[in-house]
């Protein structure tokens, strides 16, 4: 049985992404006891899917590696993964959480040797690579989990295999009477730092996501450029396994659109000019990139690195919002539509479109535990009616992970002043 041990002087995280990370951190780092739950199995969230970050295209790795190893030296720091908040009750100050803790099947003894993998067959398609590749009913999410530790997937328990990973493994680590548990816990102070969701490309019916297999998204063609990804890093198309060197970006998809998302997230531009990046190193002369955009948001520091991008040969700008995207004969996927600089109508044949879709939250507005003051697109508002609950990075709008960090830093140093404030009264 799983047991935390809070007081209302405890602050609770929602989200271990590196919004929440950070907020939880932070906190515990100035000695205030933190609950961090976490819905997925590992800590990081979308941060921990990505190949590079724009604008230094450095390697993400590098800041969830120091986060993690401030996660593990903490003593004031409780992870609690594959956990939901289900119920929060109370005010400002003096809240009781409900957390539904779902089964790993796997306990503290794993060394993640993988014995269990190797072991069991059944295959289920990998989560973590947005589906574009298969993993195992044994698996370790990706390399760098925290915690590194294997989970059984539910759907082999019971099954022949559950019991081949048990008997694979030397440690006594797989447990297959692993039941869901729900904790309740006290908290003064929440940070809600769930993040957010791709917005749903199939939705964007002329772009042809859910018809033309050589269309993908822009965090699946991060995921297609990672070395320790479902491609192993080369950019191939998806129908043939031929080499993706004539790439489109298409800006805007499903965003700044009163059918799909009204706002901008800000954050799609600089990403397509990082992965037209990932083409350019990838194929040099041979590279082809068409950007498709109706504006380039590159703000503040940002306009180095669009500038810099700007100036490779092997990358055009087409000012343009695409009508539609059709696969020709031999699986091309091609884009049409209107340049309006000089109104000019095109057909243009592509190995591989990438879609920049937009952020939306995580979290649907009638899935909070608590009422909870939401904006027109669902992202949580910095309002006094939301009590001791704060948002933190992109829960609270579609924010770069610079900007995200600073808010959860901010979000951190609100929820302290409450559990301050409760320790004072308390005195
Ligand atoms: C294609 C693309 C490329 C990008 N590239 C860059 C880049 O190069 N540089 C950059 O600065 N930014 C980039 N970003 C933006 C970056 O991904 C975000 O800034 C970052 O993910 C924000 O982190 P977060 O912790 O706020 O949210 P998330 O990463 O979404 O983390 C939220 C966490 O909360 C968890 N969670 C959700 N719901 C619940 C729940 N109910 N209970 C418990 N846990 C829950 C999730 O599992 C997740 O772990 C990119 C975005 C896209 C779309």
């Amino acid at each position: 049985m799983t047991a935390v041990v809070a007081t209302n002087e405890t602050i609770l995280v929602v989200g271990g992404g590196i919004s929440g990370m950070t907020a939880a951190l932070e906190a515990a780092e100035t000695g205030k006891q933190v609950v961090l739950v976490e819905k997925r199995p590992y800590l990081g969230g979308r941060v921990s899917q990505l190949y590079k970050y724009f604008p230094k295209l450095c390697f993400p790795t590098c800041g969830l590696e120091i986060n993690q190893r401030r996660a593990k030296t903490n003593p004031n720091l409780t992870i609690l993964t594959m956990a939901e908040v289900t119920d929060l009750a109370g005010t400002k100050g003096d809240y009781r959480a409900t957390v539904k803790l779902s089964p790993r099947f796997v306990n503290e003894h794993c060394t993640a040797c993988g014995d269990c993998e190797k072991a069991v067959e059944a295959e289920f398609d990998d989560e973590y690579n947005y589906g574009l590749g298969k993993r195992k009913g044994a698996y370790l999410p990706y390399r760098m989990a925290h915690p590194q530790r294997y989970v059984l997937d539910p759907a082999i328990i019971g099954t022949p295999d559950a019991e081949k990973a048990k008997a694979a493994c030397k440690y006594g680590a797989i447990d297959l009477e692993m039941r869901e548990e729900t904790l309740e816990f006290r908290c003064g102070a929440v940070i809600w730092a769930t993040g957010w969701r791709p917005y749903d490309a199939a939705k964007i019916q002329p772009y042809g996501y859910d018809r033309i297999k050589n269309v993908v998204t822009s965090v699946e063609f991060e995921r297609m450029a990672d070395p320790n990804g479902p491609t192993g890093g080369k950019l191939v198309r998806p129908s043939d396994g031929k080499e993706a060197k004539k790439v489109a970006f298409i800006q805007c998809a499903g965003s700044r659109d009163r059918n799909h998302l009204l706002h901008c997230s800000r954050i799609c531009c600089m990403a397509s000019l990082k992965q037209a990046t990932y083409v350019a190193d990838a194929f040099a002369d041979d590279a082809e990139i068409n950007i498709y955009y109706i504006d380039l948001r590159a703000i503040d520091r940002f306009e180095d690195f669009y500038t810099k991008v700007r100036a490779n040969q092997n990358i055009r700008f087409i000012k343009s919002k695409p009508a539609s995207v059709v696969a020709d004969k031999d699986g091309n996927p091609v884009v049409h539509g209107v340049d309006t600089e000089g109104y000019v109508r095109f057909a243009e044949p592509h190995d591989l479109v990438v879609l920049a879709i937009g952020m939306e939250p995580s979290v649907d507005k009638d899935a909070f535990p608590v009422p909870i003051v939401l904006n027109r697109e669902g992202f949580i508002e910095a309002s006094p009616q939301n009590g001791g609950v704060f948002a933190a990075g992109s829960a609270s709008d579609a924010l770069d992970v610079n900007r995200a960090v600073q808010h959860a830093t901010g979000a951190a140093l609100r929820a302290i002043q409450v559990v301050n404030s409760v320790a004072r009264a308390e005195a």
